[in-house]
């Protein structure tokens, strides 16, 4: 074996058993050489590395009337933290996730950042400084950043392209963040971290093969095959804003009739909403829903209509194991959620039907923070 591949084998191993204290701990050595097949020496050698990196803690071992118990290891929740952030038009959230996958901080900032890319950076560069200082991280601690943005977005390179929602084109804004608090920075369409956050833990995910759509100030999903986020050839795959839903309906600022977005984005329904009664958010929609309002109960027919077409085209297309819905529209909204599902009972096609599987999102407003910091801690990690 070549010097090189070597080197390659045994980063994998110190993953493959550091993944096994994340899911088993507390666990013992011999536990360890049972589960991941590595002989007692090179798990020996494995969990002293780790330890010594500050990973990992090892228990001490009791005398019993049994005999001498075994050592248990145990992960070390503080050993790295990563931050997660969302950025929308009125508020940036941030959030510290700790080792073992727990967010253990969450904040929002309400600020106006349409238009204002330099303003967001400041922000962003306070905020993120803010809850450092706050739960005592010291910048050594910090593996990395993940930022989550709604729009098309280069996440190899760290660019946002394109944001409808931010109006912001062609920011570098991974170069701009980059090294000032000492680590790394990744960025990606919200959605696409969110997801991560939707299906369980990261290393025993629940799902392999789903897809999230997500209602917000404009319409999106992302897709997950075979575990992996589907990005499509430019990381814009999942961008169903602009799908056809009627030909002749009306015009979308894209230059075609009837898209997605022009039926069930936030934006478009408050539009719909009558003008004397100057309603400004989802939430009074919904309380105009609760109080029997028939104009807000067209409303939501209408979006649960255009929404369950929209999840029929995707499951026809990926046949996932299932479908998450998120957005304030929909979370923690019963009678939504009763009446989407439904309408997907009269969309769905009949042959998928019996398998299709609908859920919700129950992340509320953390939804793309823990998943920004997951994908941090996922991506960035090298042990
Ligand atoms: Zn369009």
């Amino acid at each position: 074996m070549k010097k090189q591949d070597q080197v390659q084998m045994r980063r994998q191993n110190k993953y493959i058993v550091l993944d096994a204290i994340r899911q088993m701990a507390p666990i013992s050595r011999i536990q360890l050489s049972k589960y991941t097949k590595m002989s007692p020496t090179t798990i020996t050698r494995i969990v002293q590395e780790l330890e010594a990196e500050g990973f990992i803690l090892e228990g001490v071992s009791e005398e019993t009337a049994i005999g001498r118990r075994p050592t248990l290891i145990h992960m070390r929740e503080d050993a790295l933290y990563t931050i997660g952030i969302e950025i929308d038009c009125f508020t940036i959230r941030i959030g510290i996730l700790d080792f073992l996958g727990k967010l253990i901080a969450f904040q929002e900032v309400k600020c106006s950042i349409k238009h204002q890319y330099e303003e967001a950076i400041y922000l962003l560069k306070r905020s993120i400084e803010n809850i450092m200082t706050e739960y005592q991280i010291a910048q050594d601690k910090l593996l990395g950043i993940g930022i989550g943005i709604p729009g098309v977005i280069n996440n190899e390179e760290g660019i946002i392209v394109s944001s409808e929602q931010l109006k912001w084109e062609n920011c570098h804004i991974r170069e701009d963040l980059n090294g000032v608090f000492g680590c790394e920075v990744i960025v990606d369409n919200e959605l696409k971290m969110q997801i991560i956050a939707e299906i369980g833990d990261i290393y025993t995910p629940q799902y392999s093969n789903c897809i999230l759509v997500g209602i917000g100030t404009g319409i999106g999903a992302s897709i997950l095959l075979n575990g992996e986020v589907y990005r499509g050839i430019q990381n814009k795959a999942g961008e169903i804003s602009h799908i056809t839903i009627n030909p002749f309906g009306e015009m979308c600022h894209c230059g075609k009739r009837g898209c997605l977005s022009m039926y069930v984005s936030e934006v478009t329904l408050l539009k719909r909403t009558p003008k004397n009664l100057n309603i400004q958010s989802i939430e009074e929609i919904l309380q105009c829903v609760d109080q029997g309002e028939q104009w807000a109960i067209d409303i939501q027919q209408d979006v649960a209509t255009f929404l369950a077409i929209a999840i029929n085209n995707l499951v026809c297309l990926y046949e996932p194991e299932a479908v998450i819905v998120s957005g304030e529209i929909i979370e923690h909204n019963v009678t939504f959620q009763k009446l989407l599902s439904e309408k997907c009972k009269q969309y769905i096609w009949k042959e998928l039907q019996p398998y299709f599987d609908l859920q919700f999102s129950n992340q509320l407003k953390e939804g793309v923070v823990k998943g920004a910091a997951l994908q941090a801690q996922k991506q960035l990690l090298s042990v």
